[in-house]
């Protein structure tokens, strides 16, 4: 099924351990495009600037990806963020967010946008979110994506934007920000509750720890797929719900399972491990099919244990 993302369209800045890049094509819409494009066709709206260059369109165009709802503003600057990461990559400071031309935008979506039946929000101002989302009317799977500076400055709007969704994939610190829930199970009961219809699916992302499925009927969890050496995680969450998003849409006519969204936390865990080895989207534009199928079937490996029960000492 064809898939349309609303998102941050970016140059970003970023330094880790190891190494510096300067304004390197970025933004969650780019990295959840880039994955999603290995499952099915994906429409992405959002603005970049007079600034954004003829190169990082034909990037995307090249990865199979509908560019054509990308509006360029002219006078703008293209949306910027500037991020330090600490020494092991678990802390990230944010040094800059340059807002630019989505200050002020009001996404009109093409034709093609509008029909797809997949719609992923991905992390920007709520308003905007649901702005797209109803202009996406009839969409059969929608899932969103926000950030704690949002849960601050514009709760109200992103409460409204999970009820008008099918999925919710948050890091766990903004499950628990956001519910004021501090145990994770609770919180995603909370999303439950802001139904009907409301959120099904809560995905908590645990950075290098994985990602949990929380369900009405079930749990599940995966740990991150495991690396010795990470260069740069930045976008590890929005190729996740690239990879999650996408298998579930190249799985059409199959209900939502436990079986079917398992499956997808495989192919979103192993997508995001692929782009934290190497800066911005450099791993993910030279990815194939074969090196995502290895991964996930590495993950299952690693992750199914048997044995016979152990025989207890005591009654
Ligand atoms: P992640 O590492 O998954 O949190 O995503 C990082 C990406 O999100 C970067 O490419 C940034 O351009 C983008 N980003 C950072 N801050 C914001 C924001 N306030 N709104 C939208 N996108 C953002």
């Amino acid at each position: 099924m064809p898939i349309t993302v609303v998102g941050s369209i970016a140059y970003d800045t970023v330094r880790t351990p190891f190494g510096e890049r300067e304004r390197m094509l970025g933004g969650a819409a780019v990295h959840f495009a880039l994955a999603a494009s290995f499952f099915d066709e994906v429409h992405v709206v959002g603005p970049v600037g007079e600034d954004f260059g003829e190169a990082e369109l034909e990037l995307m165009r090249g990865m199979g990806i509908d560019v054509s709802a990308v509006e360029r503003v002219s006078p703008g600057k293209t949306f910027f963020w500037e991020g330090e990461y600490g020494w092991d990559l678990n802390s990230r400071e944010t040094l800059d967010t340059q807002l630019g031309v989505f200050e002020g935008f009001a996404p009109k979506l093409s034709e093609a946008s509008r029909c797809s039946d997949v719609l992923f929000l991905a992390n920007i101002q709520p308003d905007l979110q649901l702005e797209v989302r109803a202009q996406l009317p009839a969409a059969r799977f929608t899932a969103l994506d926000s950030m704690n500076l949002w849960i601050d400055i514009a709760r109200d709007s992103l409460v409204k934007a999970i009820q008008s969704v099918d999925c919710v994939i948050l890091n766990d610190a903004e499950l628990r920000q956001l519910t004021r829930k501090p145990n994770l199970i609770a919180a995603a009961q909370e999303l439950f509750s802001w139904g009907p219809p409301g959120p099904r699916v809560v995905v908590a992302k645990q950075g290098e720890y994985g990602a949990a499925l929380i369900t009405r009927e079930g749990f599940f969890a995966l740990p991150a797929y495991p690396l010795e050496s990470v260069i740069d995680p930045t976008g590890a969450g929005d190729t996740f719900a690239g990879g999650f998003v996408g298998y579930l849409a190249a799985h059409p006519g199959q209900e939502l399972s436990e079986e079917l969204l398992r499956a997808a936390m495989a192919h979103g865990t192993a997508l995001a491990s692929f782009n934290v080895q190497e800066f911005g989207t450099d791993r993910v534009v030279r990815l194939n099919a074969a090196e995502i199928t290895q991964r996930v079937t590495d993950l299952q490996q690693m992750t199914s244990f048997s044995g016979a029960p152990f025989r207890s000492r005591k009654p």
